[in-house]
């Protein structure tokens, strides 16, 4: 038997009278006794079937009757037009065919009515994602990255997969993973920013990588995992960072705006809106942040130490407040960002970095990197860096490397922002944080 011919949003009256098949999970089930009305849930909706004790076999009533909720069926039977149906339409069963059975009690209420703590839900999380709400995050998330990935290969990006296992960290010892490589320690990437700024020397000229990045993150936040998936991108041939930026506005509002237009049911049964975006984004410089935090009197930063979370959220006010939700903060303090990024060579207390941040939080690092390799090294060593650990990076820049920058984007934040989720872990199929490592 072909288990499914339509599927629940097919159903509509015009198909009244005729046979079809459906499968899927039970939603529900009612019981009045003698009519017992079960609803059929798949991919794309739910459908009622109607079994009236009176019309039906004896057998197939006492299936439908037994059936535990999130049973899988397949249900064969006829459309019927009925105004009290949900879509207006019913079918009535000809056969149920049980293909497998759904133990009790249920770890949580798929249907919504009782409310599943976090981490339960995450406990369950096959069940959850029953949840057309729970699904639609990661239909939304697959269409931003698709968007994101389509315009950046109109932009000439090549995409690329560089190693997991690294020898090697960039953004800092204190969230590296070490992992046994044999009989050496290695390290799961923290960022392909080593290799993706070694590319800039090949040729290829401009690459994208979507891939996990790990983190070992010592506090427990909502907008940090230990395994994320970050957008990077490196560009060869630049005048500057803002070469960067614009590249980063312009593909990033064509997503957001693609997601915005080819979503649009998933986003009004979401409840969520998403603004129109504009290029370009205002660009405020890090001094400037500053000065704006401390005139809000709400939190303090000194000149020269990297904006706290709350002094994030603050500034994130302030440009609300003037109608900005994406805007870069540019020209860090050198000393807070990492050897690889250009420093200002007119202004060396500055250097070429530029944060893209979204309703107050950093959403992207980015900007021109130093691919002078006598420069670079003094970088290295002025941050207190074993420059031996880096050879196979460092020799890159020996042999003809163009000027070049790039960015790292963690499209789990993006999707937090937009759908206005609470926790960065519900953007995660399965997330990993310090306590979670299954399912
Ligand atoms: P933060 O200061 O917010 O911890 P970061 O400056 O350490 O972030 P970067 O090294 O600049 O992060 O990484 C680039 C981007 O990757 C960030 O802007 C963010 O979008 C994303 N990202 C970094 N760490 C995490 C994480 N632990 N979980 C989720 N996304 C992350
Ligand atoms: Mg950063």
């Amino acid at each position: 038997m072909v288990l499914r011919t339509k599927w629940t949003c097919e159903l509509t009256e015009a198909l009244d009278g005729k046979a079809v098949n459906v499968a899927g999970w039970v939603h529900s089930k009612r019981n009045l006794g003698g009519i017992r009305f079960l609803l059929l849930r798949d991919k794309t909706g739910i459908i009622q079937v109607t079994a009236i004790k009176k019309k039906l076999e004896p057998e197939l009533f006492a299936t439908i009757a037994s059936l535990s909720k999130e049973s899988v069926v397949s249900v064969s039977g006829q459309v019927k037009k009925n105004n009290q149906a949900p879509h207006g339409v019913e079918i009535i069963p000809e056969t149920v065919t049980v293909l497998n059975p759904a133990d009790t009690p249920l770890p949580l209420d798929v249907t919504g009515k009782v409310h599943a703590e976090l981490d339960t839900r995450l406990d369950n999380r096959v069940v959850d994602l029953r949840r057309q709400n729970v699904t639609r995050v990661f239909i939304i998330k697959d269409a931003l990255l698709a968007e994101f990935r389509r315009k950046c290969d109109d932009e000439g990006f090549v995409e690329v997969h560089t190693p997991k296992i690294v020898a090697a960290g960039a953004e800092g010892g204190s969230t590296l993973f070490p992992i046994a490589y044999f009989d050496r320690e290695a390290y799961l990437a923290q960022s392909p920013q080593l290799y993706k700024q070694m590319l800039m020397g090949s040729g290829l000229d401009r690459i994208l990588e979507i891939a996990p990045a790990w983190r070992a993150e010592k506090s427990d936040t909502i907008r940090h995992l230990s395994e994320f998936i970050s957008i990077d991108m490196e560009m060869a041939f630049i005048e500057s960072e803002e070469d960067v930026m614009g590249m980063l506005e312009r593909v990033l509002a064509h997503a957001l705006e693609h997601v915005r237009t080819s979503c649009s049911l998933q986003l009004e049964e979401m409840g969520v809106e998403l603004p129109e975006v504009s290029i370009p984004f205002p660009r405020v410089t890090y001094s400037e942040a500053v000065e704006l935090i401390n005139a809000s009197s709400e939190t303090e930063v000194e000149w020269g130490e990297d904006l706290s979370t709350e002094a994030e959220k603050v500034l994130g006010k302030i440009m609300a407040e003037k109608g900005h939700d994406l805007y870069f903060i540019t020209e860090y303090p050198s000393r807070i960002k990492p050897f690889y990024i250009m420093v200002n060579d007119e202004r060396p207390e500055v250097c070429r970095a530029f944060d893209l941040e979204f309703s107050g939080m950093e959403i992207t690092s980015g900007g021109q990197r130093e691919h002078r390799h006598d420069v670079l090294i003094n970088r290295m060593k002025e941050q207190g860096l074993d420059t031996s650990d880096f050879t196979f990076y460092l020799d890159a820049f020996r042999f003809g490397m163009p000027p070049h920058g790039g960015l790292g984007l963690g499209i789990e934040r993006v999707v937090q922002i937009i759908l206005d989720v609470k926790n960065i872990r519900e953007t995660v199929l399965f997330p990993r944080d310090r306590s979670r490592l299954v399912p």
